[in-house]
């Protein structure tokens, strides 16, 4: 069973703490580079078309891709393999990205499972670290995505913030812990250390 990994580098702005490959200003380049992507598919992927067990759209900020784009990703991969029946085909958001258009859009191309960065449930901690959307954009996105049908959701925290303290992180985990209640889609989480590297 092979898996694929698809990275879609642009973002709506660089964060300061982050090492991705990830740029910000670019997506003027965003046709271009996924002609090139396609192209790299159609290179790798030769003859018998081998069964696809998952797809992860990473980034970046891959929820920021184009209809038409993800649509022609989509569109190669399934002449290039065979897509399992339970095929798990996730792709990583920022919050206010989602909007109901968007989460629509998904839905059409087959995405079966959304991970949110969310990062912390606290203003101040997420524009400690530049982040460029709000703890009520995420609740948001949250209640949207379910309500567009997505049973299968992610939502990534970070630790270790500036300004953040043990009581802060729990204030955010409590509050995850509430949605993961409310909401059943949320199936999933990841807490990330922030880890600084010189320079
Ligand atoms: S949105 Fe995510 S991938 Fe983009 S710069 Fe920020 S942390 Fe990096």
């Amino acid at each position: 069973m092979l898996s694929a990994y698809i990275h879609l580098p642009f973002c709506t702005h660089k964060c300061p703490f982050c090492d991705f490959a990830a740029f910000a200003g670019l997506s003027r380049l965003e046709d271009k580079y996924v002609d090139v992507l396609i192209d790299e598919i159609n290179f790798k992927v030769k003859n018998i078309k081998p069964s696809l067990h998952t797809v992860s759209f990473g980034g970046g900020t891959p929820s920021l891709t184009s209809f038409d784009n993800l649509n022609k990703i989509m569109g190669v991969l399934h002449t290039k393999f065979n897509f399992t029946s339970d095929m798990e085909i996730s792709l990583e958001a920022t919050p206010h990205s989602l909007t109901r258009e968007k989460l629509s859009q998904l839905k059409q191309l087959g995405i079966n499972r959304l991970s949110i960065g969310v990062q912390s449930f606290n203003d101040d901690e997420l524009k400690a670290i530049n982040r460029d959307h709000t703890s009520l954009q995420a609740v948001e996105a949250i209640d949207l995505a379910s309500q567009s049908g997505f049973t299968n959701i992610n939502i990534d925290l970070m630790y270790g913030l500036p300004t953040q303290d043990l009581k802060s992180f729990k204030r955010s985990f409590d509050k995850l812990m509430n949605l993961s209640m409310q909401y059943d889609a949320i199936r999933h989480f990841s807490l990330y250390g922030l880890t600084l590297e010189g320079n």
